[in-house]
């Protein structure tokens, strides 16, 4: 992982094939602004909240909500590899405020994640993995057929697992274990209802993966990486392959 995900050498935004803006000032990237190279990022900061501010008012807010959004975006796709980067800058969703009972949700049909408030990172990376799953024509109930051996060997480790998660409060591990478990582990944080079939366990399992490998914590990848070998190793493959 990057030691600071939004510092990139010139060296590196050219070979990703970004201009360096010479009107701007040295060490500003031009196509996806969020690559801050340093000394020129109060310059563009300020450049963005001029025009913003010179916008009429009806939209002004709407466009600062946007621009908080973009910066969410960059974020959460900035501690993954250039090359999925790169995807995830060129198949990016539609990322709307609207109408969800949950602090966001996708919407496969409009590819789009709406959002009650701004969302929080982790939440945002999750619907994007369901973004990314959908535009590969839900890749996951295919290649994540595997991932009955892990929900078999979950049980076999139930005893260690509730422990983990005991010291663990992560919901979106819990989420994980639950989904995979039939509801035997990890059940602490979840009260839903919901039927959890294989399609269900698929998507979720790939967006929960997903998320975890954008975040790029190596705790939480190396439980997922122990308790979910066959599930991890074809979603890493999945995105290799994007
Ligand atoms: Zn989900």
């Amino acid at each position: 992982m990057l030691p600071d995900p939004f510092i990139f050498s010139k060296a590196q935004l050219e070979k990703r094939g970004i201009k360096i803006e010479k009107s701007l000032g040295e060490g500003i990237a031009s196509k996806d602004w969020a690559y801050d190279v340093g000394a020129g990022a109060k310059k563009l900061e300020k450049l963005r909240a001029d025009s913003t501010a010179k916008l009429p008012k009806n939209i002004r807010a709407i466009a600062k909500e946007g621009l908080k959004i973009e910066e969410l975006y960059s974020k959460a796709i900035a501690s993954t590899p250039l090359k999925l980067q790169n995807y995830l800058f060129k198949n990016r969703p539609i990322i709307k405020k609207g109408k969800t009972d949950a602090p966001a949700h996708y919407d496969p049909n409009i590819k789009t994640i709406v959002y009650k408030e701004q969302p929080q990172i982790i939440i945002l990376r999750h619907e994007l993995g369901h973004h990314v799953d959908k535009i590969n024509n839900y890749t996951s109930l295919k290649k994540l057929s595997t991932l009955k051996i892990d929900q078999l060997q979950l049980l076999k480790h139930q005893v260690e697992i509730e422990d983990l998660l005991k010291n663990n409060k992560e919901v979106y591990l819990n989420d994980l274990f639950y989904l995979n478990s039939n509801r035997a582990i990890g059940d602490k944080t979840r009260k839903d209802s919901k039927v959890i079939n294989f399609e269900l366990q698929a998507k979720e399992t790939f967006a929960n993966i997903f998320e975890i490998i954008l975040s790029g914590n190596k705790q939480r990848i190396k439980i997922v990486e122990q308790y979910f070998p066959n599930a991890y190793r074809a979603i890493k493959k999945i995105l290799e392959r994007l």
